[in-house]
């Protein structure tokens, strides 16, 4: 009988090109993607040694964190347009496809890649970016390399890396009506730790993870990261071939579509086969989520409060966190009050990400003072949303309607939260600074940062449920 596999081993074992024993495996990549941060100390690297990018078409570059949101043709900031220039040349010099700020095909990467169709079950997939783990919803083996790596991969298409540990996040039971992806990765975080996935490949499993769209299971495994995980993934089944049918990149020509989605489902973990580690949680429990303090796990649900100091082994990092935070021990998290709303980031700026903050939003004013912004996560992703309607809503409700970037997420041009600002966020890291000098960050869903925008505080979006759907 033939040997029982994850999904994990069965990608990485179809991918090596080389294996010493005792030595890091040389594997393939099938698919490299580039922006402009990351990469043009690795194309400078390839032009002092006189080299080629090695498969210029499996490589693909746009521009996500340095464009701004709005009047794009007025780069400010010098390093950003350095920087952007730079991607422009090294791509033309190299032979790379660059979807660059003014493109129809722009956005943050991880948004891209699977809305053309670059992100398939199976495939190997890196970026200069630790959130490339978001591919890994596909069934992709998709994660972040460094600047250095980006030059191997530029010139050889390989990489070496040692094969990864497996494990397995269960999620047992359904989730509650009103609680999203996003409630999900947040509280198994906060349950098991900023490190529980250090030294693993994580694969989700379970009711709750096979119920989740494709776009809900990006959220999930773009945060795998948060967790310490080297990737996230999820084995891929009928929602991903419907997900991927047609896209740009995916073969059209019925026979080769039916090989070929065949070739995915192949992927995915054999009934049976064991992980190095399982941990498990209970979907059933899980509420609204909302970090509170400096890290993604540290988070709680919307019916909980900041934690008591004497109550934690770690007291100087919650002291130092609920100081920088400006909270108190014990405080409800409905008590908090903010001033600032993003909506957008690379794991929760898809269409339905807007929609459902949408049907929160539809006929409801933002409180007044506080600055609310929704930013798509591409420029398809917005022109979807505008055949929606979902720009006039939101318009109509008092947010701003921006064009595609990461934006807030990293405190970037204009987009910053200023020093003291309070943030509801739907972006991944809640770090000090993160979203500028001073700024503080809570992590919550697309639905609870639209109701947080109405209320002026957080409440429980279970609240707010409405029969009245976008279509
Ligand atoms: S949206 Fe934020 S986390 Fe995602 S790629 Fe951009 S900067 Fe990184």
């Amino acid at each position: 009988m033939a040997e029982k596999k994850t999904i994990i081993e069965k990608i990485w074992e179809d991918h090596v090109v080389h294996r010493d024993e005792g030595q890091p495996d040389l594997i393939y990549i099938d698919q490299h993607l580039v922006h402009e941060v990351t990469s043009p100390q690795a194309f400078e690297g390839l032009r002092l040694a006189g080299r080629k990018v090695r498969r210029p078409d499996l490589t693909f570059a746009t521009m996500d964190h340095n464009v701004p949101t709005k009047d794009r043709e007025n780069v400010k900031d010098e390093i950003s347009a350095k920087q952007m220039d730079a991607l422009k040349k090294n791509c033309a010099d190299f032979g790379v496809k660059l979807a660059d700020m003014f493109h129809p095909d722009q956005g943050i990467v991880h948004i891209i890649g699977p809305q053309l169709g670059l992100t398939q079950p199976g495939k190997t997939i890196v970026c200069g970016d630790s959130h490339t783990s978001t591919h890994g919803a596909f069934g992709a083996l998709a994660f972040g390399i460094g600047t250095s790596e980006v030059e191997h991969v530029l010139a050889t298409q390989t990489l070496y890396g040692d094969r990864p540990k497996t494990m397995n996040v269960k999620v047992n039971g359904p989730l509650g009506a009103g609680v999203t992806a996003k409630d999900l990765i947040l509280a198994i975080i906060a349950k098991f730790g900023v490190k529980f996935g250090t030294g693993y490949v994580v694969e989700y499993t379970g009711e709750a993870v096979q119920s989740l769209s494709m776009e809900g299971r990006m959220t999930v495994c773009n945060m795998s990261i948060e967790g310490g995980a080297r990737a996230g993934l999820i084995s891929p089944d009928e929602k991903t071939v419907d997900f991927l049918t047609g896209r740009r990149y995916v073969p059209k020509e019925e026979e080769a579509f039916r090989a070929i989605s065949e070739k995915w489902l192949s992927y995915a973990t054999d009934e049976g086969a064991a992980y190095d580690k399982t941990i498990e949680i209970d979907a059933t429990e899980i509420e609204p989520q909302v970090s509170w303090g400096t890290n993604p796990g540290m988070v709680v649900p919307i019916s909980g409060a900041t934690p008591s100091v004497d109550a934690v082994d770690n007291k100087d990092e919650i002291t130092r966190a609920l100081s920088y935070m400006d909270l108190t021990e014990n405080q409800p998290i409905t008590s908090i009050e903010i001033d600032h709303v993003f909506i957008g980031s690379c794991t929760n700026s898809r269409v339905p990400d807007l929609k459902n903050a949408a049907e929160i939003i539809k006929g409801k004013k933002v409180k007044d003072g506080i600055k609310a912004i929704v930013v798509p996560g591409s420029f398809l992703v917005k022109s979807e949303a505008e055949e929606l309607g979902l720009d006039k809503i939101f318009k109509e409700a008092g947010f701003e309607w921006r064009d595609a970037g990461c934006s807030a997420c990293l405190g970037m041009n204009d987009d910053i939260i200023p020093a003291g600002g309070r943030c509801a966020s739907t972006s991944n890291r809640n770090f000090e600074g993160r979203q500028g000098n001073g700024a503080r960050t809570h992590l919550v869903s697309p639905e609870m940062a639209a109701a947080a925008a109405i209320e002026g505080r957080f409440v429980d979006v279970r609240s707010y449920t409405t029969e009245e759907k976008i279509s």
